[in-house]
């Protein structure tokens, strides 16, 4: 039987790192050997007093539903950590737990937007915010982020796109997948527009953590945007907790209310055991978050220099985050054959630029979350690769 689904399904888009992670586990399977770089995860293992605070939690009874926006205590370390880490003060009642910050953007979008709304969203970008704003019937506005810019935002092409009926605008600094981040002076002039306009920002903030210039500022600290700013942030990326499932956001107004109603509609709340990790996460020691952000750093340099030297390949530096978006137009290769060629023929999966919207052609997209050993082997790979379709 042909099951009819509801027409808002065809308008759910995907994440495409998923699917190439399940061909490349295919071409495992049969023998060949991957390397995987397309996956956004780091490689890293949760550090060991956080597993412990878990594992604690479990075996002192922590195995009972809690509040669907999380644990008191955890909301608490959570404006907390907010506070001294962005300089934003948001009340622990303004902060959701989530399985993940994910279900942030899920929540948020589907509380706020719906047919004859517009959002504008960053493209190349996270492509949930996309499959989202389409989920819901709104009109998805896309503000190409472009490599002459450093894959910032420019602020009057921005200032071009909003009408009447723009309701949120999505930041996302430092970014996936380009790890581009914006500047103060940026945030300055995009709050002055979201005010003038009276538009909310979900500023998706999941890689703060790992900016390897200056400090990470948010846009909530902007005048006049405290109350106009939901942060997305989480522990997947810094603490290296991306099968734990854990996130938040804090929200202005009464919007935590209702995406509390989201959460006890759906999952009733985030794993509470989970969450005592979460408390020892942000109250712990630090010095893996900052070993972790050297090593990328290291990663990032040793990936940065090869790509530059393959022929038809260009590399910006990117300031944050763990990807980079090397330009491959001088390679006379489309983005998505050029990655189905680099994992078919190669054993290297990477994502196509295109997997991020259409201002991505022409890039592909790297996670250098890999040993040194492993990026090393890879850059000899796609230079192999290059060479061989040139000769
Ligand atoms: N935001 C961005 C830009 C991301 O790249 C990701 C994950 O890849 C997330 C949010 C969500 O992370 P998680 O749901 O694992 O916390």
């Amino acid at each position: 039987m042909a099951t009819k689904l509801a027409t808002r399904m065809e308008r759910l888009g995907t994440e495409t790192a998923f699917e190439v992670l399940v061909r490349a586990k295919a071409l495992e399977a049969q023998g060949k050997d991957v390397i995987h770089l397309e996956i956004g995860e780091p490689d890293f293992d949760t550090p060991p007093n956080i597993v412990s605070a878990g594992a604690r939690a479990l075996e002192e009874g922590w195995t009972h539903y809690g509040p669907a926006a999380g644990q008191p205590e955890l909301r608490a370390a959570i404006a907390d950590y907010i506070e001294r880490s962005r300089g934003a003060s948001y009340a622990p009642e303004q902060v959701v737990v989530t399985p993940g910050g994910k279900p942030i953007m899920f929540f948020l979008i589907l509380a706020l937007v719906e047919a004859g709304d517009e959002v504008i969203y960053p493209d190349p970008g996270f492509p949930i915010y996309r499959s989202m704003i389409d989920f819901t019937g709104a009109t998805a506005v896309p503000i190409p982020l472009r490599e002459e810019h450093e894959f910032r935002l420019d602020v009057d092409e921005l200032a071009g796109l909003i009408t009447p009926r723009t309701k949120l605008l999505i930041l996302n600094s430092p970014a996936n997948p380009t790890g581009g981040v914006l500047e103060r002076a940026d945030l300055e002039a995009i709050a002055k527009l979201a005010v003038e306009h009276d538009i909310l920002v979900l500023a998706d903030e999941i890689y703060s953590e790992l900016l390897y210039e200056g400090e990470h500022v948010s846009i909530a600290t902007m005048p006049g945007m405290a109350e106009r700013t939901v942060i997305l942030d989480g522990f997947s990326k810094t603490y290296a907790m991306t099968g734990w499932r854990l996130g938040y956001g804090l929200f202005p107004g009464d919007l935590a209310a209702s995406v509390s109603k989201l959460m006890v509609n759906s999952v009733s709340c985030t794993a509470v055991a989970l969450q005592q990790a979460g408390i020892e996460a942000l109250t712990g020691p630090q010095d893996k978050v900052v070993e972790f952000r050297e090593a990328f750093r290291r990663r990032r340099d040793l990936v940065v220099d090869g790509l530059n030297r393959i022929p038809g390949i260009s590399c910006l530096s990117p300031k944050g985050a763990f990807y980079v978006f090397p330009n491959i137009t001088g390679t006379g290769f489309k983005s998505k054959p050029f990655a189905d060629m680099l994992l078919d023929e190669h054993g290297v999966a990477a994502l196509s630029g295109t997997a991020f919207g259409d201002a991505g052609e022409g890039y592909l997209r790297l996670s250098y979350a890999n040993s040194e050993a492993n990026l090393t082997e890879a850059l000899e790979r796609i230079d192999a690769a290059v060479k061989a379709t040139v000769a």
